[in-house]
């Protein structure tokens, strides 16, 4: 039988050590100021905002978070036509993060997630059309990154912890949730129209826009939010635009798969569905002319 080596694979070997661990796992890490890779993380970056990420780090830079998005960040497609997902863009014309100080994170109490669980890789997984997810974790071992043969030891969850990773990831929970019911849930649900893709995109990483989409006529007058809630997310405090977030999660359950997730008011839902109703006849009707001209010989331009 042949024997495989990592580098007869045709692919890099992976940093990634392959055993999936619970928060109890003991690991040995370390990563502190003075120590001799200091900063080679940072110098080349790969790195996904969660909308967390992005709510914290524009609130910090002080910018509307489209001209974050702007500045900081690209976006990707997570799946062939599907949802997209955000990532940090590095200096212009290098790779190296845009916030990497010599003396360390320029933005270390709103630092992302990824940076945040750095060498430990969440690994999030669902039931097919369910919300409630699990964890595991594993462990990156890089070759530039010396933290792992310093003298420390600690668990996954205390590691957790001492990265404010608790708060990070139940902000992330809801839309963690909808990726991974989006992209798990497969044909069953079907490709989002592109009007879902873009709701998608505002309501998770343009979240000032989504603010003003929420305080809209139209939303208000189809969405039945009581008041003390609507006003409890329109205010530009972090708590506010917290639960603006948490509701735009809310929001996409009912855009994406269709649950009343928030309430309708009665009078406008209908009044939409009968809208659509007749937009979809229309269509039908516009079709079935089209179809009969193409079937029509006297409309082929024959010359006798
Ligand atoms: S945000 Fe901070 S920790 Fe994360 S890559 Fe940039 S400099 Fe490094
Ligand atoms: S120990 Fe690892 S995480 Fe810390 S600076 Fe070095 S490469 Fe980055």
């Amino acid at each position: 039988m042949d024997t495989y080596m990592a580098k007869d694979l045709p692919f890099p070997e992976s940093p990634v050590v392959p055993e999936m661990v619970d928060g109890s796992k003991t690991i040995q890490f370390q990563c502190r100021k003075g120590i001799a890779c200091w900063n080679a993380c940072c110098s080349n970056i790969d790195i996904s905002l969660t909308p967390y990420d992005i709510l914290r780090l524009k609130r910090r830079l002080g910018l509307a978070s489209a001209a974050f998005l702007q500045q900081y960040a690209v976006p990707y497609e997570m799946e062939k036509d599907g949802i997209a997902g955000i990532k940090m863009k590095p200096v212009e014309g290098g790779s190296a993060c845009q916030f990497m100080k010599p003396e360390g994170c320029g933005v270390y109490e709103d630092r992302p997630t990824a940076c945040r669980y750095y060498p430990v890789a969440l690994l999030s997984m669902r039931r097919q059309d369910e919300y409630t997810d699990t964890h595991s974790y594993a462990l990156v071992k890089e070759a530039h990154c010396l933290g792992h043969n310093e003298p420390r030891s600690l668990t996954i969850d205390e590691y957790r912890a001492e990265q404010g990773l608790k708060e990070y990831d139940e902000q992330g929970r809801g839309w963690r949730q909808l990726v991974l019911k989006k992209m798990s849930s497969g044909p069953t649900v079907g490709k989002p129209s592109v009007k879902s893709r873009q709701l998608f995109f505002m309501t998770c990483y343009d979240i000032d826009t989504f603010r003003a989409f929420v305080d809209s006529g139209p939303f208000k007058e189809l969405y039945d939010v009581p008041e003390a809630e609507r006003q409890a997310m329109l205010g530009d405090s972090l708590e506010s635009e917290e639960a603006l977030m948490q509701f735009g999660f809310r929001f996409l359950r009912q855009v994406l798969f269709g649950e009343e997730s928030i309430p309708l008011h009665q009078e406008a839902a209908d009044k939409r569905r009968e809208q659509a109703r007749t937009k979809a006849q229309q269509a039908e009707r516009e079709a079935a002319e089209r179809l009969a001209r193409e079937e029509d010989p006297r409309d082929e331009g024959f010359d006798d």
